[in-house]
């Protein structure tokens, strides 16, 4: 495969460092810049593989830039993972509203960042929530979810969800290893059974998590931030 390449934008330098180091070790091709307006503009002209952005920046604040390069067609594809201090989890919200694709907190362990980076480039594109009965099977750890005949399968037993619980479980775990927020997940089971909030979102979780039993420790609660299915290799 050619080599990737990385954009990192960030204005410590001793950050920058660790990571051009890290990620060349591991045959990514990295660029650096320092500033909001700079990220924006090296995005575009460079069009990277992926983004490493720290949201707080000089010039322009790195939701700013996550939000111009999501609403350009030329960067809107480019996936970001978001580098933030400890306590930014509002930061972090409206960054994957935004489009951003995952966060890893500073202080972050380079293996952790890695596994972060490979996991993001080989995810497919974001894309809309499939209908049932067009949508592939997901199989996932000792889950087995079929959205022709609505079914869930746990460790190979049937178990019984109701219609948002079977949208909120499809949703999430068709796309192991992402964060969502409530509202995400809020505006993608919409109006399955009966009005979803980002308040009864917890309640189903509860729920669901319950009904899987030994597979509902999957569905991780990410603090401040929202839920993710873990990822296959997670375990
Ligand atoms: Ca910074």
């Amino acid at each position: 495969m050619a080599e990737q390449t990385i954009l990192v934008v960030e204005d410590e330098e001793d950050v920058v460092e660790l990571l051009r180091y890290n990620l060349a070790r591991n045959g990514y091709r990295v660029e650096a810049v320092t500033t909001g307006p700079d990220a924006v503009s090296r995005a575009g002209t460079l069009g990277p593989d992926l983004i490493l952005l720290d949201l707080m920046l000089p010039g322009m604040d790195g939701l700013e830039v996550c939000q111009i390069l999501k609403k350009d067609g030329r960067t809107e594809r480019i996936p970001i993972i978001m580098v933030t201090a400890k306590g930014d989890e509002a930061d972090v919200v409206a960054g994957l509203e935004m489009g951003a694709d995952d966060y890893v907190t500073k202080p972050f362990s380079p293996r952790v960042l890695l596994a972060r980076v490979k996991a993001v480039l080989r995810r497919p594109a974001r894309t809309k929530v499939l209908e049932p009965g067009t949508a592939p099977m997901v199989r996932v750890h000792d889950l087995e979810i079929d959205p022709g005949r609505h079914r869930v399968f746990a460790k190979g037993k049937i178990v019984d969800l109701t219609s948002t619980e079977f949208s909120l479980l499809y949703y999430l775990a068709s796309r192991p290893g992402w964060v969502f927020t409530r509202y995400q997940i809020v505006d993608a089971v919409h109006g399955s059974d009966y009005p979803v909030t980002d308040r009864s979102i917890d309640v189903q979780i509860v729920g669901l998590r319950r009904k899987l039993g030994k597979v509902g420790t999957c569905i991780e609660t990410v603090r401040g931030v929202g839920y993710r299915f873990q990822d296959a290799d997670e375990k």
